[in-house]
């Protein structure tokens, strides 16, 4: 479904991402960890355009990306859905409002239909007694599940999350996973970039670790967990457990 090939970026003169190659096959949950300032959150940018590369190409679904633009871009952006760390609601509207925002205004959906919808995604991530409660009125966990529910309501082909849980007070992270999990198991395609250790163990199809804007580890749980090759994926790892 995503595929990498000989992705450079750089930030000015900064060399971010020095040559990623990846296939994401459809229905994987991929893992994506390292240390802060390794590429993460630039690598999953790039693959609803959020940020432009600077040489190679992704494809989603076999199409080349770097060059979409206008509708083709806006097509992308719709099979994509993305939840960031800070959630990123709109504060004046409600978690029904927020999740029928697009449905409305980009798919031209009637109210009642959109509204259908967001109840049931509403339901989907323990919501649905929340549908007209303002963010302010929520707690973290409560905020990410309705930007999760928000990120389903194109039904995206491929979910990204840029550590969706790292703003969140410890005991609201479980209720965070629990949703992530389960659309796991219904076979999403996701990448996710987290710190979760023991989300990646039980949750990822396979684990990336990113070092210095390089793959240095693409492994299954139980390799990474058990057979970390690289020395600097280890010392990662012991910092970490
Ligand atoms: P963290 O764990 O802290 O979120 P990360 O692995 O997500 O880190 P990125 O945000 O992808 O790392 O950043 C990688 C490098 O690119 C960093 O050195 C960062 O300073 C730089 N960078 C990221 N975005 C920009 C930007 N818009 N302009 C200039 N440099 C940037
Ligand atoms: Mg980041």
């Amino acid at each position: 479904l995503i595929e990498f090939r000989d992705v450079h970026k750089t930030f000015g003169a900064a060399p971010v991402l020095n040559g990623i190659s990846l296939v994401v096959p459809e229905g994987q949950t991929v893992v994506v960890c390292g240390p802060s300032g390794s590429g993460k959150s630039t690598l999953i940018r790039l693959i609803n355009r959020l940020e432009t590369l600077s040489a190679g190409e992704i494809l989603v679904g076999g199409q080349p990306t770097s060059r979409l633009s206008g509708e083709a871009l806006r097509v992308l952006r719709q099979e994509i859905g993305f939840v960031f760390q800070h959630f990123n609601l709109y504060g004046h509207l409600t978690a029904e409002e927020n999740i029928t925002l697009a449905l409305r205004k980009v798919l031209r959906w009637r109210d009642a239909d959109a509204r259908e919808r967001a109840r049931a995604l509403l339901r989907r991530v323990g919501l649905e007694d929340k549908a007209d409660a303002y963010p302010e009125a929520l707690s973290g966990g409560q905020k990410q599940r309705v930007a999760i529910a928000r990120a389903l309501s194109m039904r995206p082909r491929l979910l990204l999350f840029d550590e969706p849980t790292s703003a969140l007070d410890p005991e609201m992270v479980g209720e965070v996973l629990a949703v992530m999990r389960e659309l796991a198991a219904e076979g999403i395609t996701m990448m996710v970039v987290t710190h979760e250790m023991g989300f990646a163990r039980e949750v990822a199809d396979r684990i990336l670790f990113l070092d210095q804007g390089e793959i240095l580890e693409d492994a299954s749980p139980r390799d990474f967990f058990h057979a970390t090759r690289h020395p600097r994926a280890r010392r990662f790892l012991s910092q970490l457990l």
